[in-house]
């Protein structure tokens, strides 16, 4: 079972600043499978291209070596299988398998968190194919360090090798990456028509080929050229929605681009000035500015309690009245959160 998507190459990713550092680590680990980056550990959040990465790893080294034995699985189909093989007392199987790859790739290790049973079997698996020179590469929501319910011996071991971080793509990788889907699809996108759809569609780039789609079947059953009549006609409530709603992800970005530090940042357990107090100024904002609940607050936030963020709140309150600084930056990114 490999299950490497043929359609996620290096050829089909788009590079961006957002992306640049991920992907020229995968590159090089597909240049040197098993060297100094193992294992490779690509985090952020959904839908930024950290599966289309490792794919593409393993599609490289499969294309460099066809009988290459490259196993990608979620996660989730790990503790599957390895509940499935102590059950069937196949428990050494189940071993073998896994330390007989050339590469094993796997997705959102966030899911191992408080499966102990499997994070011991990960564990030594981990160490085995290290020892063996056999290239891992996994990916999680978040850095690892910050994942609950992970052994310490995993998370220290998962930054042997190389972390990376993928971060939102910017405006410019957004507008580059529909024209390369409408190409690809051989779609007339107009420039300004993705630049619109680019300016509207923020979150990540999943939302973007969803809506990219959406647009190019309503082209196609009106038989009409896509303008950017026809995109705000097919993607009305979607844009309706956008323009309602301050997202939490929008004002973790805009605060973040704001700090000039990392949209990670703000998610991660780093306590230092320079982060947590943007990180409370975002939670404030997000109090103010969205309908969410505290608690969807503190989870958008890298899974923090809804008491981090009522304090956050009211930390932010006592500051804005104490510190001109603070006063600025929140009408700042008010002004420009809801202009
Ligand atoms: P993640 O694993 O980070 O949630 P995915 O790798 O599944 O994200 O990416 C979501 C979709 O967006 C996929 O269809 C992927 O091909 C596409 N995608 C993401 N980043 C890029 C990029 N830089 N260039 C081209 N396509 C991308
Ligand atoms: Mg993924």
């Amino acid at each position: 079972q490999q299950n490497l998507v043929d359609s996620y190459t290096f050829d089909n990713f788009v590079e961006g600043k957002s992306n640049q550092l991920a992907l020229a680590a995968a590159r090089q680990v597909a240049e040197n499978p098993g060297d100094s980056y193992n294992p490779l550990f690509l985090y952020g959040g959904v839908g930024l291209g950290k599966t289309h990465l490792m794919h593409a790893v393993g599609n490289a080294l499969k294309a460099q070596k066809p009988d290459a034995k490259i196993v990608y699985l979620h996660s989730e189909r790990f503790v599957a299988d390895m509940v499935k093989a102590l059950q069937l007392n196949a428990i050494s199987d189940f071993k073998r398998y896994y330390r007989s790859v050339d590469a094993l790739l796997i997705d959102d290790i966030q899911f191992f968190a408080k499966k102990d049973r499997s994070q011991e079997e990960f564990f030594h698996t981990f160490n085995a194919l290290l020892e063996g020179g056999q290239q891992m590469i996994l990916t999680c929501d978040r850095y690892p360090k910050e994942i609950d319910g992970l052994e310490e011996r995993l998370k220290s071991r998962f930054g042997w090798g190389l972390t990376v971080a993928v971060e939102p793509p910017e405006l410019e990788t957004r507008v580059a990456i529909l024209m390369k889907k409408a190409t690809q699809a051989r779609i007339n996108l107009p420039p300004d028509a993705a630049f619109f759809i680019a300016q509207r569609i923020r979150s990540n780039v999943r939302e973007l080929e969803g809506a990219l789609k959406r647009v190019i079947a309503s082209a196609h059953f009106t038989s009409k050229e896509i303008d950017i009549e026809l995109i705000k006609e097919s993607l009305k409530d979607l844009l309706a929605l956008q323009d309602k709603q301050v997202s939490l992800d929008n004002i973790q970005r805009t605060v973040a681009e704001y700090y000039k530090i990392k949209v990670a940042d703000l998610m991660s357990r780093r306590r230092s000035r320079s982060v947590a107090r943007p990180r409370q100024v975002a939670m404030a904002l997000a109090k103010e500015l969205t309908n969410h609940s505290l608690p969807e607050i503190g989870d958008s936030f890298g899974g923090r309690d809804h008491t981090t963020v009522l304090h956050a709140c009211r930390k932010i309150k006592e500051l804005r009245e104490t510190n001109s600084d603070i006063r600025e930056d929140y009408k700042n990114l008010l002004r420009s959160l809801t202009t």
